[in-house]
């Protein structure tokens, strides 16, 4: 019989490669043990799409490596002001990122989401991590002696002893938890793209009209080039993550274009719609949290957006998903490996391991889902009237004044989740 793979990953996402690397350093797993299965055919260099990396994730990929986490910064741009700004360019307020954290390493930066993706995958590669590439995941069933089997769509198998789901929004191994499951619309749509078009001033924006029923985010990801994410009421749901050809993404963006500028936006906002590459139109989904993220065994365990969706208001899904991993990596260590021992993944300590996961991250993520949800809300509702907008903007004012920008983002960008897993132990054995 063929040796079950120590670690079994769906998924080679920001979650995915970030949790082979945690599990190399951690948990004592050599690479070649830990074997990660990807649906996608390769990764492709200059593939669209953007994120903003927040001191909370940051320390994640820190404790993984300085040098993991020099790399991402390398390939990102750091943010130095975050800015509340009028369609029409006029500014209601601007703090600095640096209220965030005082930590130079960890200040925010923007980085093209295929450029962190090469960094954890370069890393991975170099750390002996198997990857392996057009494996979909289809199904995850335990067996009676507690192995699991995962059933790949091209017929292939692949039994493992622990498996984690890292395979996104639409997650195959999640079934295997809690069954199959959907998630609603929105009636919001995002066009997100990249232009090569120097940003005015290095930060972050966030414009919002009180008269069209769009809000935006425009940030930088490198000398002379910025992301830009328009929101819009859609009626019917995009899917997830659907990258456009490159003319029908300009159509779409020049659409758009003459439609801010007919409405009176800025031409810095209007310019990069006109330059746009590698545009996506993401529909966003929303479904209540899951009360349950991994199998009693514990020998199946989800997180990143298969575990919770994401919802990009507060910038703040890939870094849910970076602190499940630091978490998770912690957790299995503590419980699976005992001093220098080999990482030893019996029923017994994964379900310690799981159980104790899920009553630190659930409540965790449910309070950061809420916030951005609050944070979705307010901007729609600017978008909607020009009196609720008047009185949030004295709010952005007064709150920036007060705490340096708004307290709503410190929640995010405040978790230090070694400290969170080092009280959770300690009150644990504190009978
Ligand atoms: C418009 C928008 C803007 C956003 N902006 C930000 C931001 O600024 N900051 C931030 O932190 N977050 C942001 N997010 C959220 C962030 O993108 C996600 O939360 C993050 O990518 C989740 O990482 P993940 O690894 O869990 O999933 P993913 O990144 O989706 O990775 C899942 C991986 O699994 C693979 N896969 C899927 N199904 C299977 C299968 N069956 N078998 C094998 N492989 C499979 C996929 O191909 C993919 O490689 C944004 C989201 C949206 C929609």
């Amino acid at each position: 019989m063929e040796t079950p793979a120590t670690v079994l990953i769906a998924g080679a996402g920001i979650g995915g490669l970030t949790l082979a690397l945690a599990l190399q350093k951690h948990c004592g797993i050599d690479g070649s043990s830990i074997e990660v299965y990807e649906q996608a055919t390769a990764f492709t260099d200059n593939a669209g799409g953007a994120v903003g990396l927040y001191a909370n994730g940051l320390r994640v990929l820190r404790d993984i490596s300085p040098e993991l986490l020099a790399a991402v910064r390398e390939a990102g741009y750091d943010y130095i002001y975050r800015r509340w700004l009028r369609h029409d360019g006029t500014e209601v307020a601007c703090a600095r990122e640096s209220a965030l954290t005082d930590e130079d390493d960890l200040q925010s930066i923007g980085i093209r989401r295929w450029k962190l993706q090469k960094a954890l995958y370069d890393a991975a590669v170099a750390a002996g991590v198997q990857i392996t590439f057009k494996a979909r995941t289809e199904s995850v069933t335990t067996r009676e002696d507690g192995l699991v089997d995962v059933a790949f769509a091209s017929g292939a198998t692949r039994t493992a002893r622990l498996v984690i789901g890292a395979d996104g929004l639409k997650s195959k191994v999640r079934e295997a938890v809690v069954g199959p499951l959907s998630a609603e619309f929105t009636g919001v749509t995002c066009l997100m793209g990249a232009a090569k078009v120097p940003s005015k001033v290095r930060g972050i924006c966030f414009p919002s009209s009180s008269t069209t029923k769009n809000h935006a985010c425009y940030y930088p990801t490198g000398d002379g080039e910025q992301i830009f994410q328009l929101y819009f009421p859609a009626d019917t749901p995009d899917d997830a993550w659907g990258a456009l050809s490159a003319d029908e993404g300009l159509r779409q963006c020049s659409e758009l274009a003459a439609k801010l500028e007919g409405d009176g936006w800025d031409a810095s906002f209007v310019e990069p719609l006109r330059s746009a590459e590698n545009v996506i139109r993401v529909g966003l989904f929303a479904r209540e949290p899951l009360d349950a993220w991994a199998t009693p065994s514990g020998r199946v365990i989800l997180l990143g957006d298969a575990a919770h969706p994401p919802v990009p208001y507060i910038g703040q899904g890939a870094m849910m998903a970076m602190e499940d991993v630091g978490v998770l990596a912690r957790l299995l260590k503590h419980h699976c490996r005992v001093g220098a021992a080999a990482f030893d993944p019996s029923d017994a300590s994964l379900s310690a391991a799981a159980a104790s996961y899920q009553a630190l991250r659930i409540p965790r993520v449910r309070t950061i889902l809420g916030s951005s949800h609050t944070l979705g809300k307010t901007q729609q509702l600017r978008a909607d009237s020009w009196w609720y907008n008047l009185k949030r903007e004295w709010t952005i004012r007064l709150q920036v004044a007060l705490y340096g920008t708004l307290p709503i983002m410190k929640p995010g960008a405040g978790y230090d989740f070694a400290s969170e897993v080092d009280a959770f132990l300690a009150d644990e054995s504190d009978p």
